[in-house]
């Protein structure tokens, strides 16, 4: 259970601003090694219009389509997933007040996203077979790139 406290209030300032300051539209509270179930999207122009999103469940979900991702926590990747474009989220504000919204489009997708980090799963694990091999091709040639192993070194030494 997320106790309704100062210290939330506290994680929710910190997500709006991180999400500000990173020009996201979605922010979750793993992102920031939290593992409360918090979120906050914002899909202004101008950054004036924080939605936060404490314990979210999602009701009822319509509409796939597939969209375009991105997110903070893979850095330089987007792919395409697919999504329901329309779902009714039932979730508590900042002071635990319950609350019933419908979502449509990228603010439904966004919600979905950033729920996905509750689980420790990221949009590419939601990529298609090929797509996700290429993703984990490429990390391994980059992770290969970085570790330095002298060739001529019997693991046996
Ligand atoms: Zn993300």
């Amino acid at each position: 259970m997320t106790a309704f406290d100062a210290s939330l209030d506290r994680l929710i300032d910190d997500l709006i601003e991180t999400l500000h300051a990173k020009k996201a539209i979605g922010l979750s509270a793993p992102q920031v090694n939290d593992q409360r179930q918090v979120l906050v999207t914002d899909l202004s122009d101008d950054g004036s219009a924080p939605q936060v999103y404490v314990n979210p469940e999602i009701l009822s979900s319509a509409r796939p389509g597939i969209v375009e991702e991105s997110c903070l926590s893979v850095p330089g990747v987007v792919g395409n997933v697919v999504r329901a474009t329309r779902v009714r989220v039932r979730a508590r504000d900042r002071s635990g007040e319950t609350f019933e919204r419908d979502l449509a489009g990228m603010d439904a997708v966004c919600l979905q996203h950033e729920m996905d980090h509750f689980e420790g799963k990221l949009f590419v694990d939601r990529l298609s077979p090929i797509r996700r091999f290429l993703f984990r091709a490429s990390a391994k040639a980059k992770a290969r790139k970085r570790a330095v192993v002298p060739e001529s070194c019997p693991e046996s030494a």
